[in-house]
């Protein structure tokens, strides 16, 4: 691996721009997290574990499905690639600079390294520790610093994005969508078989009310009291993946209160990359004393839509809806989750679906949090890799269970000139057991 441009020193951490030597504790790091002994590159709160890093024992085969080596045929952006400037970094050869921020940066954090490694790297953990690092220890230009915290002060925060709408060219998005509010009780239809919590989300319930509307219809069809906690927040999933750790873990608390108090035995979500980061909440608040054991109980709780539709066998009856389905596999589902099978029963419970899948399904779309927002060009050539690759399928529908994903693809698509209806899965079923014809799709 050529590691010329990766001295220490170079970059823009050098000199004034970093606030604290490398190696010593910072300022943030909690006392409770102090390691006995001090890493060269980086600071003592959480750094990526010298274990986990002498995993990897240098095989390659997380190379191919890896979208950003894929891309670029270089070794620094590929999951070995970064694991071994991880490596370099908590050695002391390098520093948290320039070069090492780019390549981690341009990580998508799609964890399809995670699934395709035999030798069992957690990947996940050790980008999840090194991108906190990255935040408390380099400065990145001020216009960088600026359009982050423009995104972190829009995406988390429902109502403000619902108010940025009319300046969007949203088209999908309906002014009835926008005023709707779920009820925060529905009772279960018939028998009940469980009660459950839904995370409404903050893109899922701006963009996508639909999707939560099929969600809260199908779970009760299924014999679910549906609870929805008022002053729900942001999961924190956008800020976790981004190494905004102390912004993420307060909303991941915020989530755990609103959920607690209403005793469900399950938290149910739609969205693929809120549901991975609610699942290591456990992981997250292993060192906050007040909230460790909360948190791992709601962690246990957490069960994608999918998933508990699978447990649940079906009692509300399906009609029958004849098309041909391609179903993306979202990476934090298939990849983070390792939530596979559960959708494409979920899809098949429905008599006259076909579900197809899609070439080069491991390989993400793109779309990966914010990362479309400050990586364009990769996520563009990505999404339309995807979309030629669906196209190659000859769809009715795209079927994805997640509203980046529902973004990215409907956005790929249509500078490729296709329009093709992309829905989550749940939204087939909901049309399935009302014996209506699926949203976007026009009846013959
Ligand atoms: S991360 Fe796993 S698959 Fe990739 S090089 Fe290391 S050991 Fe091999
Ligand atoms: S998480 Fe995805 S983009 Fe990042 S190294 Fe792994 S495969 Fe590559």
């Amino acid at each position: 691996m050529d590691t010329s441009n990766v001295q220490p020193g170079n970059g823009s951490t050098s000199g004034s721009q970093r606030k604290k030597p490398v190696g010593l504790a910072v300022e943030h790091a909690p006392a409770v997290s102090m390691r006995p002994t001090q890493l060269a590159g980086f600071d003592l709160h959480h750094p990526p574990e010298p274990e986990l890093i002498a995993d990897c024992v240098h095989c390659g085969f997380c190379l191919p499905t890896c979208p950003t080596y894929l891309l670029w045929g270089e070794e620094m952006d590929s999951p070995r690639g970064r694991i071994q400037l991880m490596k370099m970094t908590s050695a002391g050869e390098i520093g948290i600079n320039a070069t090492f921020t780019a390549h981690i940066d341009r990580c998508l954090g799609c964890m399809a390294c995670v699934t395709a490694c035999p030798s069992g790297v957690q990947y996940d953990k050790l980008i999840e520790a090194t991108r906190p690092q990255i935040e408390r220890h380099y400065k990145r230009s001020f216009s960088d610093r600026l359009f982050r915290s423009f995104l972190f002060s829009l995406f988390p925060h429902p109502a403000r994005l619902r108010a940025m709408l009319p300046l969007l060219f949203m088209p999908s998005v309906s002014l009835g969508a926008l005023r709707s509010r779920p009820a925060t009780f529905t009772r279960a239809q018939g028998k009940r078989r469980r009660r459950v919590g839904l995370l409404l989300g903050c893109v899922q319930r701006v963009f996508f009310d639909p999707v939560n509307a099929a969600t809260m219809r199908v779970l009760t069809a299924e014999g679910c009291d549906v609870v929805v906690p008022p002053g729900q927040g942001c999961c924190g999933a956008l800020c976790m993946h981004s190494g905004r750790e102390e912004e993420g873990l307060k909303y991941a608390r915020r989530l755990i209160d609103a959920f607690e108090v209403w005793g469900v035995d399950t938290v149910v979500v739609n969205a693929a990359g809120c549901g991975s980061t609610m699942k290591e909440y456990a992981h997250l608040l292993r060192d906050d004393p007040r909230y460790a054991e909360r948190a791992r109980a709601f962690s246990d709780s957490v069960r994608d839509i999918s998933e508990i539709l699978a447990e649940l066998e079906p009692v509300a009856p399906r009609h029958p809806i004849q098309l041909r389905v391609a179903y993306h596999d979202a990476c934090h589902l298939a990849h983070a989750q390792r939530v596979r099978l559960q959708p494409r029963k979920v899809l098949h419970s429905i008599p006259g679906i076909e579900v197809v899948d899609i070439p080069e399904a491991d390989i993400c779309c793109g779309s990966a949090g914010i990362y479309n927002l400050i990586e364009p060009q990769a996520a563009n050539q990505l999404g339309e890799r995807k979309a030629q690759h669906i196209l190659s399928t000859h769809p009715d529908v795209i079927a994805t269970a997640n509203p980046g994903c529902l973004l990215q693809i409907n956005a790929a698509l249509q500078r490729l000139g296709q329009r093709i209806p992309t829905l989550h899965p749940v939204e087939l079923v909901d049309a399935s057991i009302r014996g209506v014809v699926p949203p976007g799709l026009t009846k013959e």
